[in-house]
């Protein structure tokens, strides 16, 4: 492992004007995903301001009825945290199947959703890999790709992203709060994950020295009635084959409210509109939820590898959407 500096902040701005005083300076949080990439030679920060002294860690209602988690709070409390559990249990589903306790415990949500991909070509640190070493190639299109996306792929980079507490902050429309060198400024979070397209290197929006401070969750009464599937290769300790957040407000067999998004079948978490667009104010049946799910993976381009992500993301679509209606009464209230 290459030496590094490292310091210890406990206000924000502070923290923010070390990060700032060298280019090669990050932030570390909990540390289950840079210190890793650190130890693998994958990332090479000069400095590490650690940054688990400031007061970042709560978790509050908002006046909407939304909730506001701090970039800090712990993914095991954000899970258990009651306004999360009862109001958004779609958070607390996909922060509880992610990782491991003891991980969970030491993960941040704001790390949650910075954390880098799991492809096994860039975590090597000698592979061709454009998100890396930019310009080097991608040596999982022609390698080994069957955990890659088949949803916002380019012909630069098709890793998906890991995050599972992400796929359920983007089908409820959470905003992510930043405070960095220009100010503060709120991102909704579907544009705060970036498609690869000519740039794999470039995840987010986020500038050099910009830290993320909260992150928001709208109120929303669909939200109540929400769930996370996550499909993958063993019951624990494994990242997504594919994954659906989904809320739904069914009443009198009428979809009238949808919230759908799909993880690891993308390279982004990836909200399903096309879907949404084609259930909304239609029929809560199966064979509805099949043909929405048909239409989402149709512009799909999978690999001989992945292809079979196809299909198991539209059965998953299927499962999660039909539990959620079956636990619908008539009138919508459940
Ligand atoms: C074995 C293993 C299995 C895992 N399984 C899953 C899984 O199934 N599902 C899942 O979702 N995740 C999984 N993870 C990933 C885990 O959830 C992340 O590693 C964790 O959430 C990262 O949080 P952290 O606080 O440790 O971040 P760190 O490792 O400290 O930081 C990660 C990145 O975020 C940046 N960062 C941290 N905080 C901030 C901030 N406030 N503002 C700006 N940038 C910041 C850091 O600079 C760094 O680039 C797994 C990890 C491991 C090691
Ligand atoms: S898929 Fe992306 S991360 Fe993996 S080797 Fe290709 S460029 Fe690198």
């Amino acid at each position: 492992m290459r030496p590094f500096a490292y310091a210890r902040a406990d206000d924000v701005d502070t923290a923010i004007a070390t990060v700032l005083a060298r280019p090669d300076g990050e932030f570390l949080a909990g540390g289950t995903t840079e210190i890793d990439l650190v130890r693998q030679d994958v990332l090479r920060p000069g400095l590490l301001v650690d940054i688990n002294d400031l007061p970042l860690d709560r978790v509050d209602d908002l006046p909407d009825g939304g909730v506001r988690i701090g970039g800090l709070a712990r993914m095991s409390d954000v899970a258990e945290a009651p306004g999360v559990a009862e109001r958004f249990p779609v958070i607390s589903e996909a922060l509880l199947q992610g990782a491991s306790p003891q991980l969970r415990t030491m993960a941040s949500m704001a790390g949650n959703l910075c954390q880098r991909v799991r492809c096994g070509y860039f975590r090597d640190a000698v592979s061709p890999c454009n998100k890396r070493d930019p310009g080097s190639g991608c040596a999982a299109i022609t390698g080994f790709h069957r955990g890659h996306a088949v949803l916002g792929t380019s012909d630069k980079c098709i890793a998906t992203h890991p995050s599972d507490a992400a796929v359920a902050l983007v089908a409820l429309d959470a905003v992510v709060r930043t405070r960095g060198p220009h100010g503060e400024r709120a991102v909704p979070i579907d544009e705060f994950f970036l498609l690869p397209g000519d740039t794999p290197e470039r995840e987010h929006p986020l500038e050099h020295g910009e830290l993320i401070t909260a992150i928001d969750v709208p109120g929303a009464a669909t939200a109540r009635r929400s769930s996370y599937l996550k499909v993958r290769d063993r019951a624990s300790y494994e990242f997504a084959l594919v994954s659906v957040a989904a809320a739904m407000d069914v009443r009198y067999r009428t979809v009238a409210d949808i919230r759908l998004a799909l993880g690891g079948v993308a390279t982004k978490p990836w909200r399903a509109r096309t879907a949404e667009r084609s259930l909304l104010g239609g029929p809560a049946t199966r064979e509805a939820f099949a043909e929405a799910a048909r239409r989402e993976l149709a512009p799909a381009t999978p690999l001989p590898q992945n292809e079979f992500k196809v299909e198991l993301a539209q059965r998953a679509i299927v499962r999660a959407l039909t539990a959620l209606a079956d636990g619908d009464e008539e009138g919508g209230t459940r």
